[in-house]
């Protein structure tokens, strides 16, 4: 028999860099039912350069849609109690594909990738009137970072894509608008979409009208027939074709870090949460304010909850590399088997023993915005070992959030007085107490690692015409919240801080 719906489902599809994940959420209670997850493969067929195969990332999509519900019916819940699905997004990574045939022209340019430095570089010598044309418009440093120079790439190297362009036949989206014009249709009525959120991160929206910017488009000299409507961030889409989930409405759709504020519910202004996946993203929501910074952060837009509803903003510190040097310790010095097991490396350290480890794998992000920045393990004597290392890895990641902390707290004016974090790297513990004693401010732990996916769920839930999700704090009752006070002085953190500010600098002049 099956059991009695305890209230109506929600999934939610959460594509990263590291993997695919669906979910399923009770939307009255917010308690998590089950999940699936899929590790994905990125290739780096060069120095710098970083893809995923994007018909890789969608069959990873259907494989974890279709093992959940087996999952669900194991458990004897009944699949027709899911009502609608979001979705949520590594964000930037581009994707071009052929309308007609369903393929992609190219693989996914990762959001990490750094092949169009020089891209970059000769276009911010044409950046017409004054320096601030691009960043005022959308928020953005020219980057390698955002998609606008990742298409323009294509377009200039990729004989496919531009024969798809003269030949009408090419689209360009990030991974959502790819999984949701697959999963709506694809070549048969497949919806060309993409949420504001995601938008604001292509260099090619005007986040003050929310609207594709044809300024932009002309200085990056992108088609605009090639870019996907862009709607609200919670709205029904269309509906979801074969599978175990037809005809579910798709009715969410948000940035990974948009997703996780929203799942966070940071939905005052001054509210923040930091995110650890992959790379860690610290976003504070600035309400209806659109906050350019002084001091290296990016302005994004944070939400817009509904077609009538009005649009959120955010400050955003970008670290690029976080979750991202753990897997490199796994997967290229072969030091650690699982991620996991980095704890215990770092538990048998206890400390760094002066090492300093500056993962510029990807340049530097935020505050430095500097690509040709690289990575560097210093300050190392025969008594180092691969304890200390991977101990110094998981410092970087406190010491890259304290410096974004603390641009945040100078565009703020009012200095955070604890951090709200998430994200897959969260379940470690010595993660936490480092990050609460180098910050020295309380570190608050969800029991719900996964808000990204939360997010994305609530504003599915919460579409007009889907409805069974209300937004209320008392939805998340089921949610616990962990502390980790600050157990070392103010000095020591401001000593070891200054140290790495040095190493930092080093990685600025690491390329021989
Ligand atoms: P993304 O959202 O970018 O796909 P995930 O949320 O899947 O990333 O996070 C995976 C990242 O977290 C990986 O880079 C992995 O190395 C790291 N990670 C996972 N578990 C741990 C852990 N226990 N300690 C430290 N890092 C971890």
């Amino acid at each position: 028999p099956q059991k009695p719906a305890a209230g109506p489902l929600v999934g939610a599809v959460v594509q990263g860099t590291n993997s695919t994940r669906f979910l399923v959420f009770n939307s009255k209670t917010a308690e998590l039912l089950t999940h699936h997850q899929v590790e994905v493969a990125q290739e780096y067929p060069k120095e710098g350069w970083v893809e995923q195969d994007p018909k890789e990332i969608l069959q990873s999509v259907y494989e974890c849609i279709e093992r959940t519900c087996e999952k669900l019916k194991e458990q004897n819940i009944d699949i027709a109690n899911i009502k609608a699905v979001g979705v949520s997004n590594q964000r930037e990574t581009t994707v071009v594909w052929d309308k007609l045939s369903g393929e992609p022209l190219y693989n996914a340019v990762v959001w990490l990738d750094l092949r169009t430095q020089s891209t970059v570089e000769s276009l911010s010598k044409k950046i017409p009137g004054n320096n601030n044309f691009v960043k005022s418009k959308t928020g953005l440093p020219l980057s390698t970072y955002f998609s606008a120079v990742k298409l323009r790439w294509m377009l200039d190297n990729v004989l496919d894509v531009q024969k798809a362009v003269e030949e009408g036949r090419a689209l360009f989206g990030t991974l959502d608008s790819w999984l949701i014009w697959s999963m709506t249709g694809g070549v048969n009525g497949g919806v060309h979409c993409t949420d504001v959120t995601n938008a604001s991160r292509t260099m090619l929206f005007n986040i003050h009208s929310l609207e594709w910017d044809a300024e932009l488009c002309k200085f990056f000299d992108v088609p605009m027939d090639i870019l996907p409507n862009v709607w609200s961030s919670s709205q029904i889409y269309g509906q979801i074709k074969g599978g175990t989930l037809e005809g579910v409405p798709i009715s969410g759709c948000l940035g990974d870090q948009s997703a996780a504020l929203v799942g966070q519910m940071c939905f005052q202004e001054g509210q923040a949460k930091s995110t650890y996946g992959t790379g860690c993203f610290l976003l504070c929501n600035t309400g209806r304010k659109c906050v350019f910074s002084e001091h290296g952060l990016l302005t994004t837009v944070a939400y817009k909850l509904g077609k009538d509803k009005p649009v959120h903003y955010a400050l955003e510190g970008s670290v690029a590399i976080a979750g991202a040097v753990i897997r490199w310790l796994r997967d290229n010095l072969g030091i650690i088997e699982t991620s996991e097991e980095i704890e215990t490396l770092a538990k048998e350290a206890g400390t760094s023993y002066g090492c300093y480890f500056v993962p510029a794998f990807s340049g530097l992000y935020a505050p430095y915005w500097e690509p040709s920045a690289r990575g560097i393990i210093c300050g190392l004597t025969q008594f180092t070992n691969k304890c200390h290392i991977g101990f110094a890895a998981l410092e970087a990641v406190c010491f890259q959030t304290r410096e974004i902390l603390d641009a945040m707290n100078r565009d703020c004016g009012i200095p955070l007085t604890h951090l709200q974090v998430d994200g897959a790297m969260t379940v470690n513990q010595i993660l936490m107490q480092l990050l609460a004693d180098i910050l020295h401010i309380p570190v608050i732990k969800s029991s719900m690692s996964e808000t990204t996916a939360l997010g994305a769920a609530m504003a599915a839930g919460a579409a007009e015409g889907v409805g069974v999700w209300s937004l209320k704090p008392e939805d998340l009752s089921v949610i616990g919240m962990v502390r980790f006070e600050p157990q070392i002085q103010a000095t020591e953190s401001e000593i070891r801080y200054s140290t790495w500010k040095k190493a930092v600098m080093k990685s600025m002049d690491s390329v021989p």
